[in-house]
């Protein structure tokens, strides 16, 4: 039974253990060097990336967490997650700080001058079954993805139609939207698959 941490500096940390627990593996909290070294995997979840950024700093875990991903820790991103995985961030503040995962630019905020928040479904390849009820919370789009990168899904409808919302590099996945909110396990356990694959 693989071992998920979930990033437990800020944001919505409860939802996506609960999520991972009903999803088959032990999730544990991950706010020390020592509690990243135990886990097989690592969930950031959703919340404030220019906040995470710094509690990363200040409790000794970006370096660590930079070091994981480049040895193929498997992590997953949701939103301010998504934008911490991100090798560029535009709308950022000057002094934030990702973690060097994903070759790709995203931008904070981006629905935020249409909607603030909204629904919509997204279908994700390699999640099968009926288009995935998003959720999106001030969230980040993708604007551009390196060669490595795969995108998984994008809005399909509406004001923000065509804009990327899932990708995947090696054993990295981001969503732009909050999975954990809505009961559906179906990303969870892609990633709790990934997770497996790697060890
Ligand atoms: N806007 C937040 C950020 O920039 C992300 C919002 C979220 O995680 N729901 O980090």
């Amino acid at each position: 039974r693989p071992t998920i941490g979930v990033l437990a500096l800020q944001g919505d940390v409860r939802e996506h253990a609960n999520a991972l627990a009903e999803s088959g593996v032990t999730a544990r909290p991950v706010r020390r060097p020592e509690e990243l070294d135990q886990v097989d995997g690592l969930v950031i979840p959703g919340g404030e990336s220019t906040t995470m950024s710094k509690l990363a700093d200040v409790f000794g875990l970006a370096d660590p967490i930079r070091k994981r991903i480049a040895d193929g820790m498997p992590v997953y991103g949701s939103c301010a997650g998504m934008i911490m995985l991100a090798t560029e961030v535009l709308d950022g503040r000057p002094d934030q700080r990702g973690f060097d995962g994903i070759e790709m630019t995203v931008r904070r905020n981006a629905f935020g001058r249409q909607v603030d928040s909204f629904e919509a479904p997204v279908e994700i390849t390699g999640v099968p079954g009926p288009a995935f009820h998003a959720v999106f919370i001030r969230a980040p789009w993708v604007e551009r993805v390196g060669d490595g990168v795969e995108v998984l899904g994008r809005v399909t409808d509406g004001p923000a139609d065509g804009r990327v919302v899932a990708v995947r590099q090696g054993n990295l996945l981001a969503t732009a939207f909050h999975p954990e909110l809505t009961g559906d396990l179906r990303v969870h356990r892609y990633f709790v698959d990934v997770v497996r694959a790697a060890a």
